[in-house]
């Protein structure tokens, strides 16, 4: 048996039953910590905790985590980490004035990504897309979800959900691939939104559909993107092919994607910075997760979702990177954390339950991580020595990160390439 022990932890975050499922807003608040703790790790699965007074005498590997924090790793629900060019181009031009919209009506946007991805080689977007993910969970993700969405074109979906299925193969951690061919309109079906979405429903889900290439099927559905009637067609044509909806809702006005999200069992809606009480109204009676995603808000500078009003409304809040070229050109979870709280204003607390037990059941995958419990996954992170756990929001932009464990083992930049490199090259960006 492979034996990992975590020594002397100062606070062991996130300590929970098994059997638990999402947190309410009301209890998100509260965080189960042992402090002066260890925790042992056997064969991948996290086998042991409790206080140090009852820690095993030794391990195969033993780490000594005096001063630090051990929490799980964190879950990001949802990120389009595959893409062929980055888009700082259009971040100049928005510093200049220009809006999301203008830009995306200039032929930029998604649309400028869609181009790009069709001309990139399916190899060399697979080696971009293992860099970031390597990257993230050098940050401490350790489940993550992936969209398509910018290749707009039979073969580019497919190209890309083809890089997310090697991601998934060759990954340590779970992947999770999500359909997203209505992310927007392409130039060529501009006159022609039903061509466009019968592209979808005959001809690209019956082939992602017969080679079991997507878990989810996305829809952006949003002012000048897909109308909920249409973001209807498109989920009731995924859930044909055993497709769950987690989609995009609510982000640049109140689009009516909560409503049409939650009427199809969506996981998630996700953005939701346009919500309101009827919105909350209709999460409040279903089983969806609304995630939020703060980085974009930022990046874009638009309004922030009303992160409060939800929690207050005992709503199970989620949040995610975003992880894209367009409007987050950033997965680091920790900002997220950070972001959360100081411009969502969720406490500490709030925002590492949103990020972990929550995230985790926005990728369905709350069995097995998103806490500290005996059977589920050992990956977590251990924190360079902290005064407290507010601490770690609080230091937004700073690397607190000292080690990553992905199912019992150290992550670091040797194990993910090819073997002759030099280990833990460069810091996190
Ligand atoms: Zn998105």
């Amino acid at each position: 048996m492979d034996s990992l022990l975590i020594r002397n932890i100062q606070f062991l975050i996130q300590v929970r039953e098994p059997g638990l499922s999402k947190i309410p807003g009301s209890s998100l608040s509260y965080l189960p910590t042992i402090e002066n703790a260890f925790l042992l790790i056997e064969d991948g699965k996290i086998s042991d905790y409790g206080a140090m007074e009852h820690a095993p005498e030794s391990a195969d590997q033993v780490i000594d985590a005096t001063g630090s924090a051990v929490m799980p790793t964190f879950c990001d629900p949802h990120t389009h980490l595959v893409f062929a060019e980055s888009r700082e181009k259009e971040f100049v031009d928005r510093i200049k004035g220009l809006s999301y919209s203008e830009i995306a009506k200039k032929g930029g946007g998604i649309l400028n990504s869609a181009k790009r991805l069709n001309q990139v080689p399916e190899d060399v977007l697979y080696t971009q897309a293992q860099a970031r993910l390597e990257e993230v969970m050098r940050m401490g993700t350790g489940a993550i979800e992936i969209k398509s969405g910018y290749g707009l074109t039979v073969e580019g979906e497919l190209k890309m959900l083809r890089v997310i299925k090697r991601l998934k193969a060759h990954a340590q951690i779970p992947v999770k691939a999500n359909f997203l061919g209505a992310h927007a309109i392409p130039l060529e079906y501009k006159d022609d939104r039903e061509g466009y979405i019968k592209l979808i429903t005959e001809e690209m889900l019956p082939k992602i559909g017969e080679s079991g290439l997507a878990d989810y099927i996305d829809v952006f559905c949003d002012v000048g993107f897909f109308t909920p009637e249409e973001t209807g067609v498109l989920l009731r044509a995924g859930q044909k092919y055993g497709l769950k909806p987690k989609i995009h809702a609510n982000e640049l006005a109140f689009s009516g994607g909560v409503q049409i999200g939650v009427a199809h069992q969506a996981v998630s809606v996700d953005h939701l910075e346009c919500v309101g009480e009827e919105e909350i109204e209709v999460l409040k009676n279903s089983e969806t997760i609304p995630t939020l995603l703060p980085s974009t808000a930022f990046f874009l500078g638009i309004p922030v979702p009303p992160a409060r009003k939800m929690i207050d409304a005992d709503l199970p809040v989620a949040l995610a990177s975003d992880y894209n070229p367009g409007s987050s050109p950033s997965g680091s979870m920790p900002f997220i954390l950070s972001l959360a709280c100081i411009t969502l204003k969720m406490l500490p607390a709030e925002a590492i339950n949103a990020a972990t037990l929550n995230a985790a059941a926005a990728l369905e995958l709350i069995d097995s991580h998103g806490s500290i419990t005996k059977g589920k996954t050992g990956s977590v992170i251990i924190t360079k020595p902290i005064p407290s756990i507010a601490y770690l929001p609080y230091r937004f932009g700073s690397n607190w990160i000292s080690s990553v464990i992905i199912g019992g083992k150290v992550f670091d930049r040797h194990q993910a390439t090819s073997p002759g490199k030099h280990k833990n090259q460069g810091g996190l960006p």
